[in-house]
């Protein structure tokens, strides 16, 4: 474990054990003076929050040097294992990440576990602010029972496998069945219930050019797919779904499918549509066309040659997972029929006490992700999944933020996640003109890899990275695809000879 007091670490430790950091080329006196004004900030973890916070702490101040700490081998957070496959416009934001990463006052340290190869209270007596930036990476409970059932996975898993996730490549969805369930009417929802459905040709057609990087693995799977209905489950009404228009859009008009929603579930929303702000305006309107209107002869046609087929199911709320007779894997869903009360924000689903039973071989629980605590130091609001704080402060702890998904809770776009890690950074550089931050020089990343060096942890750098893009680059255009990733971390560290 780390000395508690830093000086010690400063003279005796880092003069020995490693010279003053490579990127610099001032001798270690005039490296030392200018460590004096040098805002030492580390960032925990490398998807959206933490590289929009280090983008905006080195663009406003001159000086800071960041140092951004990854779990996995490779950056980027959910826009590398979260954004769908077949949307490739949207990952476009890792070139602006990677501006950010060639910053010689950047640098990225992969494959460091932040509460497991060094904790937090170590992290802050090296730098002069810690931002944690480290998302949520579990899924929320069902809670009910059946849910360990085989054929059940949480959409998380899903897409984790799809999106080559190392730690799910071994999940071998069973996708032999006809009907599957998705539960949750939210954006992840639709990603899954699309990957499902897209038919096998149009994923060639996505691979040829070059517009998928889905995985060689879930590729295969998913060509074999024998579903052909997919069920997205909703607790609430058509006014409460929380996926948006664009993404309803394209199921709409996603090949060799058709929608199925019941024009019952939508009788009366004509006259509330005018009241209604205008996303959720546009949003109702598609939904309600869809539902009522009679297609045009072209749209007629492709509807009725369609081989597979989505449907909404409102007021629905997952009450047990059915097993087959033998027991071994999932035969269907019970659902408890809900009706709302409350206005507005606060409209809330109540059980009527009718359930329906649904048959499937697949259910995927899309119900939201969840963060955890990384560190007992840390204040964490169980409840919520957030770490308290105000404005990316965290709550009675100086020195100390945080920015993205652990901050707000596991909602809101890459957009969303640029806004508040901006604002974080905004709170921390007003913290250091006002002299709330420690005074007196920190040695940043040289005390951290000393430890991480002791205790047998190999960083990966950034230009690591660079060579494992190359490869997967290079590996994708023998099949057509923008990349094939690699997914197993100890090939990745054979290819960088660790
Ligand atoms: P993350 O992106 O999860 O990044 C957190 C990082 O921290 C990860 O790299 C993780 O490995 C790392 N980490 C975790 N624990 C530790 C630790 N102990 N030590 C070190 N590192 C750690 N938004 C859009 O705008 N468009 C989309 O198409 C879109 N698609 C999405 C699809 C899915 C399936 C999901 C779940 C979300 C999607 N979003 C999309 C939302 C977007 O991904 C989020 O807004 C954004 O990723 C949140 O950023 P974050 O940095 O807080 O979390
Ligand atoms: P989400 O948008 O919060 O949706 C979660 C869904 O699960 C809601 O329908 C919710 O219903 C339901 N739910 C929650 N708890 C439930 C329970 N106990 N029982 C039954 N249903 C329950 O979450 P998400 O889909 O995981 O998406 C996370 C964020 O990433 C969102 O902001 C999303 O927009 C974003 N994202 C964006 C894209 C994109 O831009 N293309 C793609 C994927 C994700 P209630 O409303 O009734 O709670």
């Amino acid at each position: 474990m780390a000395p508690r007091c830093w000086r010690w670490w400063h003279w005796s430790v880092w003069p020995r054990t490693r010279p003053p950091p490579a990127r610099s080329t001032l001798s270690f006196r005039q490296h030392f003076s200018t460590q004096e004004k040098t805002p030492q900030i580390c960032v925990v973890g490398s998807g959206p929050a933490g590289f929009y916070t280090a983008q905006h702490l080195l663009k406003h101040h001159t000086q800071a040097r960041v140092d951004i700490y990854e779990k996995q081998l490779v950056p980027f957070g959910l826009v590398r294992f979260g954004v769908a496959p077949d949307h490739p416009e949207v990952k476009n934001v890792i070139n602006t990440f990677t501006q950010t990463a060639h910053s010689d006052r950047c640098a990225f340290w992969g494959n460091v576990e932040v509460g497991r190869d060094v904790t937090v209270p170590e992290l802050r007596e090296a730098y002069h602010a810690v931002v944690l930036s480290y998302g949520a990476e579990d899924h929320q409970a069902l809670d009910i029972p059946g849910e360990e059932l085989p054929g059940v996975f949480s959409a998380r898993a899903f897409v984790g496998w799809y999106n080559g996730l190392p730690e799910n490549q071994e999940l071998a969805p069973d996708l032999s069945c006809d009907t599957a369930v998705i539960l949750g009417q939210g954006n992840v929802a639709l990603d899954v219930a699309r990957i499902l459905l897209t038919p096998p040709e149009h994923l060639e057609a996505l691979l040829l050019c070059q517009r998928t990087d889905i995985t060689k693995a879930a590729l295969g799977v998913l060509r074999q797919s024998q579903v052909k209905t997919v069920w997205i489950v909703g607790r609430r009404g058509p006014l409460q779904v929380a996926f948006t228009i664009k993404e309803l859009r394209e199921m709409i008009q996603l090949p060799g499918t058709r929608p199925i929603l019941d024009p019952e579930d939508f009788l009366g929303l004509q006259d509330r549509i005018k009241e209604m702000p205008r996303p959720r305006k546009r949003l109702t309107e598609l939904l309600l066309q869809t539902a009522t209107e009679k297609p045009r002869v072209e749209e007629a046609a492709r509807l009725a040659s369609a081989s597979r087929a989505w449907g909404l199911r409102f007021f629905r709320s997952p009450q047990q997972v059915l097993p087959s007779p033998d027991g071994r894997r999932v035969a269907g869903i019970r659902l408890a029929v809900t009706r709302l009360e409350g206005v507005g924000e606060a409209t809330r689903a109540v059980p009527t006490g009718d359930v329906e039973d649904l048959p499937c071989g697949l259910v995927l629980s899309s119900i939201g992700y969840k963060s955890h605590p990384i560190d007992p130091s840390v204040p964490f609001d169980l409840k919520l999944g957030v770490i308290p704080n105000m404005e990316g402060r965290v709550v009675d702890v100086p020195g100390l933020y945080c920015s993205g998904w652990v901050k707000r809770g596991p909602t809101g776009v890459i957009g969303t996640t640029m806004n508040d890690s901006f604002l974080t950074g905004q709170m921390l550089l007003q913290d250091l003109k006002a002299g709330l931050l420690p005074s007196g020089p920190r040695p940043g990343s040289v005390a951290i890899q000393a430890l991480l060096s002791s205790r047998g942890v190999r960083p990966v750098s950034f230009s690591d990275w660079e060579k494992l893009d190359a490869e997967e680059v290079a590996r994708g255009q023998g099949s057509g695809k923008s990349r094939e990733k690699l997914v197993d971390p100890q090939e990745m560290l054979r290819l960088l000879g660790h």
